[in-house]
Formats: structure tokens, sequence, C-alpha cells
């Protein structure tokens, strides 16, 4: 009779709670037997674990196996504890010394022939706050992402590589570390002329308020959404973390830089709120920090469009699904596009609208109040004057230099002003952090009416 216990994490949210996988061998028919996890897991798991065992040289204990995954009540979900279980088999059959359980944890998927597999969503395990040191067994392509979070990283590529504990070396990744730039690259094209757009801009980006550009096509709505990115200023450590677990969970390639998110109208709730099978986060999660640009807004299905305004409200999303629901964060910034009318020239000097006045009210009535009730600015928008696209680009990269370090002081300003960004500061507060002189509080008081 034996005992072994193995340290894992399973993934809630951008959190993973320590999961204990204790395996007893006893005396009995050869069977398995797994408790406190989902049925759906173990018939994975089961054969996959056996598989691998024997594949690697290893032997099957010829004894009765009972699996317990602790605390019961946590989620457990993935492939990622086929690794842990099949230590802890190993250890409780004597085949590994017992110090390999001794300040490790354990995380990934196994192969029949005893491979261990990239596994994704292990950054939140990897990142998670730990009262001490502890080493990381991972498969090796994740050990590099996991690297620069963990204070000690080991990656596998084959179980058999545990026969020799004392050959494996900590993995010393630190300098594959995920790049960070400072700034986004200005190779964007930005809107030729348009001070009264630069102006929006500048004032979204230093407050974070959601923008709602129309006007006809080419406009440069386009542009300005990218002048926004532009303006934001570099994400913090901890923004960046977020932003590079949410990407892990979702199995994309990482920006460096803040995301900007600008999926076509033609995606699903699932696509843009998040969901699938696995629960994974949808682009307003990784838009997180970041920029969510609709284009064509009134062109997005009306479910998609209506399911925005409760993130927009609470900076964060519920998304739950058969076995597992998961918290994800949704701070974007929503910069939006439309186009005036369906043809696109309503209210342009130069071009008729051909819209009948049933399709124009029909285009009008996509937006609902809810959601245009959350999107701070509104702007119209027309196309440049063609003095202004002939201008030299070199002079637009100036603007966008000086605007930049405009945005970077309104930023820092409202920070020492109220603690926070303009965008989350409560209506209530708004009044005391805004001191009104008698003729600006008339003119307000006329525009509102
Ligand atoms: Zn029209």
């Amino acid at each position: 009779m034996s005992l072994a216990r193995v340290a894992t994490r399973s993934r809630n949210g951008l959190n993973a709670t320590l999961i204990w996988v204790e395996t007893h061998l006893s005396q009995g028919l050869p069977a398995i037997v797994m408790v406190g996890i989902s049925e759906s897991v173990v018939r994975d798991a089961k054969e996959r674990v056996r598989s691998a065992i024997i594949s690697s040289g290893f032997r099957w204990p010829d004894s009765r196996l009972t699996i317990s995954f602790s605390p019961a009540s946590a989620l457990k979900t993935g492939a990622s504890f086929d690794l842990p279980i099949a230590v802890s088999i190993l250890l409780a059959s004597k085949q590994l010394p017992d110090a390999l359980a001794q300040g490790t944890e354990f995380y990934g998927e196994l192969s029949l022939d005893g491979r261990v597999l990239t596994t994704t969503g292990l950054l939140a395990a990897g990142a998670s706050e730990r009262e001490k040191q502890v080493t990381i067994f991972t498969p090796k392509p994740n050990a590099m992402a996991l690297a620069p979070f963990c204070s000690r990283v080991v990656g596998l590529r084959h179980l058999s590589e545990l026969r020799t504990p004392d050959r494996l070396s900590e993995s010393d990744f630190r300098e594959c570390s995920p790049a960070r730039t400072n700034g986004v690259a200005t190779t964007y094209q930005l809107p030729a002329g348009q001070a009264s757009l630069w102006r929006a801009a500048e004032i979204a980006a230093a407050g974070g308020h959601h923008l709602l550009m129309s006007g006809e096509p080419g406009a440069g709505k386009t542009m300005t959404a990218g002048l926004i990115r532009q303006l934001l200023p570099d994400p913090s450590d901890k923004e960046m973390l977020e932003t590079q677990i949410l990407f892990d969970i979702a199995n994309k390639p990482c920006p460096s830089h803040r995301p900007f998110r600008s999926p076509h109208h033609s995606i699903s709730l699932t696509g843009l709120v998040g969901g699938t099978r696995h629960a994974t986060p949808g682009e307003i999660s990784l838009a997180h920090h970041g920029i969510l640009f609709l284009d064509e807004l009134p062109e997005f299905s009306l479910a998609t469009i209506e399911a925005l305004r409760q993130p927009l409200e609470a900076g964060h999303i519920q998304i739950t699904r058969a076995e597992q629901s998961h918290l994800y964060p949704a701070k974007f910034q929503l910069i939006a596009a439309m186009n005036p009318c369906p043809c696109g020239y309503r209210g342009s000097s130069e071009t008729a609208c051909r819209c009948s006045s049933s399709a124009l009210t029909r285009y009008d009535a996509k937006l609902s109040g809810p959601l245009l009730d959350r999107i701070d600015m509104f702007i119209r928008v027309s196309r440049s004057k063609l003095s202004d696209v002939m201008a030299p680009q070199t002079t637009q990269y100036d603007r966008l230099e000086r605007v930049r370090q405009s945005v970077l002081v309104a930023r820092e300003s409202q920070i020492v002003r109220q603690g926070q960004q303009n965008s989350l500061l409560p209506s209530s507060d708004v009044l005391d952090s805004c001191s009104l002189t008698g003729e600006t509080k008339k003119w307000l008081e006329s525009t509102g009416e």
C-alpha cells in the first residue's frame, strides 16, 4: 500500500487554483478510480496516462489505483492534469524518487507515446502568486513563455526524461521573455488635416472615452482608430501580464503593446464576448487594456451589439459552459465607426443620399438607446481637403508626437486630481472634479437643453 501527492493548478479565469493530485495504491483487482474531477476529464486522461506510462518504459502498477483531486469543490478542467496524474502514479509505485514531489508543480498534456505536449492556458498557472518558490515542470515549448514569471522552470519533452531527474536542468529562458516595445510603430497612415477628428482622438485617448464616429466612406474613420491606438501610453507590467495570460488562454500570439482588436461585423456572439466549449475569452476580453474597434457598427447583428452593454458597464464578463465558468476582464475602450446611412452619403455636401426614408429609419433603429448611452463621445466626420492630403507625412508624425505628449500630460493630471481616468469617474464625482465657472456652467446648461 502506497500514497503519493503531487501539486498542480487549475485555471479559473485569469487565476489558477492549487490542486493536489493524490494516488493511493491498494491490493485488489487492477482498476483505476478517479474522484473529485469531472467525468469527461477522467475519461480522456485515464487512457492517455496509461499508454504514456507504458510507452515511456515505466511499469503500470498491478494494483487498484484511487486518484483523488482536492479540493473537490475547485474547478478542474483541461488536459494539463495528465502529467501530474502520471507523476503521482509513478511516485506511488516507487518508480520515481519521493523528492520529486517536494516544492514542485507539474503541468502538461501527454500523448500516447509519452511526449509532453504544448498546453494552452498555462501562463495563468505559472504567473500565480506563491508563498514560497517552487520548481515548475511544464511542456518544453511552454517553458519559454513561463520562465519570465516563475523562479524555476523545467521544460519536459518526454515523460521518460523523469527517469533521470538528476540530468534535468532548470531552463533559463529569461532572455527569451516576450518582447515589449515602447509605443506602437508609427507606420500607420494618419488622418490628414481633420483638426476636429484629431482633437476627438486626443480627448478619447486621454480620458479613455468610448467614441462613435459617423461619416461618409473615405473620411478617415479607420485611420482615426489607428491614431488613438498610437496615442495610448505604454501598458504597465501588470496590464501586459493580463494581456499575455488572456492571449495564452485563447492560444493566439500576444501583441507587444496594448491590444487592438477589430473583428469583422459578421463575428458571432461567441466570438465577440467569449464562449466555445472550453469557455475561452472573446474579442472584448482580448481587447482588455486596449481598443475594440468596431467598423460599420450597425452591420453587426443586434444580439452582438446588445451583448456589449453589460461588459461596457461592468468591465468584465462571466462565461459559463457545461462544466466550467470563468470570469474574464473586459476593460476595453470602444472605438466604433459607422456610415450615416446605408449608402453612406446622408448629409454629404458633395454626393446625394440615395436611401429611402424607410431604409433610413431601419438603419437608425439598429443602435439601441442603452448602448448609445454608454458611448461618451460622438463625432461627425467629413472627407479631408485635397490640400491636406497632399501635405507631407512628416508633418503628420510631428503632430502625432505633440498630441501624444499632451495625452500623457492629461493622463497624469487626471491621476493626480482624482486617482483615476476621467472615463472611470462616477457621475456623482464629476462636478467635484470639474469646477465650472459661471459662464461655462451657463453654456453647458444651454447645450444640454
Ligand atoms: Zn444614404
